[in-house]
């Protein structure tokens, strides 16, 4: 684990073009259940049901009760972790050039990260289909206390901004994060499994590229073979240490 470490570290005082790449297990240190996986939020919510964009359309009410039981408590609660703030800090050292995340929490804003390429969302921002009206999560959560599925004031219909099963990813923000692929002198990958499309076709890229490619994951991935150093370890913890 130390030579791993100071492998790492001197991955990054080499490095002034990263681009780091976070997945759900980078935010389950802040209480954030993963989703995939035994014990996952999936496990518990067939996501073909819940966050289905075609059933949302049609009956919008099973996502909103998972929204009201399940997601809001959860993220309301959680926060920035040590990883989270690690990452802030590289940022501010001028070491990190993207932020890419799978994550949906809006931690890494709410730690203070400037500059983050959401691929899959945010669930704190909730917008009106009608007229594109934006309402927080605390507004949202009152309002489908006294009616679900929760209306605007215009009558029309809300969604989240979360990219729900279905949709296709942003395209401004995919064509971002692929573009930061390309051109950084390092990636990192931190908390992700690696198994989505095309998020997982981002470290490919950088390292065909000519960045060195760090993959950071309690389980291993199917990329592990391609890096110059995997860590199978937690995200934060190691994180933390090159700080
Ligand atoms: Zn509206």
């Amino acid at each position: 684990m130390e030579e791993a470490i100071s492998k790492l570290k001197k991955f990054v005082s080499n490095s002034d073009q990263i681009v780091a790449f976070t997945g759900a297990g980078f935010s389950a240190d802040s209480g954030i259940s993963t989703f995939r996986g035994a014990g996952g939020l999936w496990s518990k919510y067939d996501p073909n049901i819940y966050a289905n964009i075609n059933i949302f359309m049609q009956d919008s009410t099973y996502y909103w009760n998972f929204f009201k039981d399940e997601r809001y408590p959860v993220i309301k609660k959680a926060k920035p972790n040590a990883g989270h703030l690690a990452l802030v800090e590289l940022e501010k050292r001028g070491k990190i050039s993207r932020l890419i995340t799978q994550n949906i929490d809006g931690l890494h804003q709410e730690a203070g990260q400037s500059d983050v390429i959401e691929l899959h969302g945010n669930t704190r921002k909730i917008n009106c289909l009608t007229c594109g009206k934006t309402y927080s999560m605390d507004e949202t959560y009152k309002l489908l206390k006294k009616e679900l599925p929760p209306k605007c004031s215009c009558d029309g219909n809300l969604k989240p901004s979360t990219i729900l099963f279905g949709e296709p990813l942003p395209q401004v923000a995919l064509d971002m994060a692929m573009l930061a692929s390309k051109n950084c002198d390092m990636f990192i990958v931190l908390g992700s499994s690696l198994v989505v499309y095309p998020a997982a076709s981002m470290p490919r890229i950088a390292k065909r590229n000519g960045a060195n490619l760090v993959i950071v994951n309690i389980d291993p991935t199917p990329l592990d073979k391609d890096a110059d150093l995997v860590i199978n370890d937690n995200a934060s913890k190691v994180l933390s240490k090159i700080i």
